[in-house]
């Protein structure tokens, strides 16, 4: 059902009125991690002043380690949606288990599913019966066969609501915290009918290349960049390397803007 074999036209995935899908460029950002109601509001506010909708940050964090900063779970869904309201904005938030899914509807409006999580299939079933859109993020050695097969789980169940995100694949290369996959970008555009976001942000894990790398996924056609803000990324409880701070947001987005009325 995914396949543009059997649905020709782009998918759009409709966020509020912000029309993913539609050719045009979108921008999903906001914290690794909903730290305090403060830290969320001010990333939110900076993202407000540059137009942008669609408001990410992690309430349920998926960690490597069990000891790291788990996320402020329901309380974080809580400070996403009142912020959002405040700004007029959209919530992107990590769902990890089918359990939670119930809930989190009342206080998201794209369920994210992480990369750890691309095969729990009964967490796409879940997701597959709900009517919210759905951010599925590739595996971290997920095949793009495999990404394309987990969309088709949530599609098969009736959502058909789903943007595709690169975010990175596990290669040898350890100068990057991820090995972008560039060429993912118009494979999957071309395979299925979803619209396609890079996440600039896991993949690179440098900030040094989160601009070159949006500029290379909106190049080669992605319809969303993701990545993530901090107000104070040094002592940010997750991704504290790679997170902008506030001016170096909105450097990126002069910037990014400034290259794609390029395209
Ligand atoms: C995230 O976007 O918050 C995240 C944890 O990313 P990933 O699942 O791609 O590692
Ligand atoms: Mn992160």
């Amino acid at each position: 059902l995914v396949s543009r074999k059997a649905h020709p036209e782009n998918t759009i995935v409709d966020v509020n009125g912000q029309t993913i899908g539609d050719g045009q460029q979108y921008f999903i950002m906001g914290p690794c991690a909903v730290e305090s109601y403060e830290q969320t509001r001010s990333v939110a506010l900076a993202m407000k002043e540059k137009g942008l909708k669609l408001l990410r940050g992690g309430a349920f964090k998926p960690r490597t380690s069990p000891y790291d900063f788990q996320g402020l779970g329901l309380d974080g869904l809580k400070i996403l949606r009142e912020i959002a309201d405040e700004f007029d904005m959209s919530v992107v938030s990590e769902i990890m288990t089918p359990a939670d899914v119930e809930l989190a509807l009342d206080y998201v409006d794209v369920i994210q599913i992480g990369a750890r999580n691309m095969q729990n299939f009964d967490l796409l079933k879940t997701v597959g019966k709900v009517n919210k859109p759905v951010l599925l993020k590739r595996g971290l050695a997920a095949t793009i066969s495999e990404f394309i097969n987990a969309a088709e789980y949530i599609i098969s169940r009736g959502n058909d609501q789903i943007i595709l995100c690169e975010r990175g694949i596990r290669t040898y290369e350890r100068a990057t915290r991820n090995t972008l996959d560039i060429s993912a970008v118009p494979i999957l555009k071309k395979e299925t009918h979803l619209p396609v976001a890079v996440d600039v942000t896991h993949s690179t894990g440098r900030r040094d290349l989160l601009l070159p790398a949006a500029k290379a996924a909106l190049a080669i056609g992605a319809d969303v960049i993701m990545a993530e803000v901090h107000p104070d990324p040094a002592v940010a409880l997750s991704d504290s390397l790679q997170q902008m701070n506030i001016p170096q947001f909105n450097e990126f987005m002069d910037e990014v803007r400034a290259f794609s009325k390029k395209l």
